[in-house]
């Protein structure tokens, strides 16, 4: 049985035929030229979609995980920030349902990406774990006793805009200190730049100077490592889940900080939680839709 998988994101709608036994067939990218509104999103997906179908495969059903507040039970975008202007609302399921006559499930990306690393990943005996994705922004998801914790409104695991330091740095959503300000790829590379005087366009460059002990870039890395180390504490003492796993592109260079990151960990007198990194990397929301939508179709709980 073979089913389709996508992952609408900012930039890119991803997608790919995924078997039942998790193997990975084609794959199409697209740009989501989001700015232009929620059409063109819709047809960058119409497209993704299509294109996957034309492949001759015996296409079952339609994963999507997207970006925002998803209200999965009844396939709609509740809520959806700038990124993805006139998105909210959309009755995504229902579209592509009526459109493709195939069922369709529709979920948060980031739970998506958790439910991926749960399938396919390199952990998938664990039944509770809090993930966080470190990128663009900050988001995740929640999981517990092998169950998305998905919230009263679709926001559950959402920590982005979470307050942090209060009154601190200006966060995109216009409030201060909010944990996307610190620990997002964007506010690491920012504070990068401000505290060296130096232009940094990419995270990979400033952890390269940390590799090579660039004096000016040492306390920058280490004050990230230890405010995310002190954000999965407080995160543990609370939610204590079995693992926690981070995700997004500051992943890419963790031979370089992680080992820092775990001494980081172990200096709080709790004992620390255990912290591992997410292994499918941007193939993961894929892999989640498309186990979504293959329970739906077995009439299983999802
Ligand atoms: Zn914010």
């Amino acid at each position: 049985m073979e089913v389709i998988g996508v992952d609408i994101g900012g930039t890119a709608i991803k997608g790919a035929i995924i078997s039942s036994n998790g193997d990975w067939w084609e794959e199409i990218n697209v740009p989501t030229r989001a700015k232009n509104g929620k059409n063109e999103i819709l047809s960058g997906l119409m497209r993704v979609i299509s294109e996957l179908l034309n492949k001759k495969f015996n296409i079952v059903g339609i994963g999507i995980g997207s970006a925002g507040n998803i209200d999965h039970l009844n396939g709609i975008v509740d809520f959806a920030s700038e990124n993805l202007p006139g998105w909210s609302g959309v009755c995504l399921q229902s579209v592509i349902e009526e459109t493709y006559k195939l069922p369709v499930v529709v979920d948060n990306d980031a739970n998506m990406a958790l439910l991926g690393e749960m399938w396919c990943g390199s952990h998938p005996h664990t039944q509770s774990v809090v993930m966080v994705t470190l990128g663009t922004g900050v988001g995740g998801a929640n999981m517990f006793d092998g169950k998305l914790s998905r919230g009263a409104s679709f926001k559950g695991g959402n920590w982005g805009h979470s307050n942090f330091v209060p009154g601190g740095r200006l966060c995109n959503c216009g409030r201060k200190g909010c944990v996307e300000a610190y620990l997002s790829g964007t506010a690491f590379v920012e504070r990068a730049c401000e505290q060296t005087g130096r232009c940094y366009r990419h995270g990979a460059d400033v952890f390269n100077d940390y590799q090579h002990r660039v004096a000016d870039v040492v306390p920058v890395v280490q004050s990230y490592i230890q405010e995310l180390a002190l954000f999965i504490d407080s995160l543990a003492e609370g939610l204590n889940p079995e693992m926690f796993l981070i995700g997004g592109g500051v992943i890419h260079a963790k031979e370089i900080w992680w080992e820092d990151f775990q001494k980081c960990l172990k200096q709080n007198p709790q004992p620390s939680p255990l912290v591992r990194s997410a292994s499918l990397g941007n193939r993961a929301g894929i892999y989640g839709a498309a186990s979504t939508i293959i329970k739906k179709v077995e009439g299983k709980e999802f």
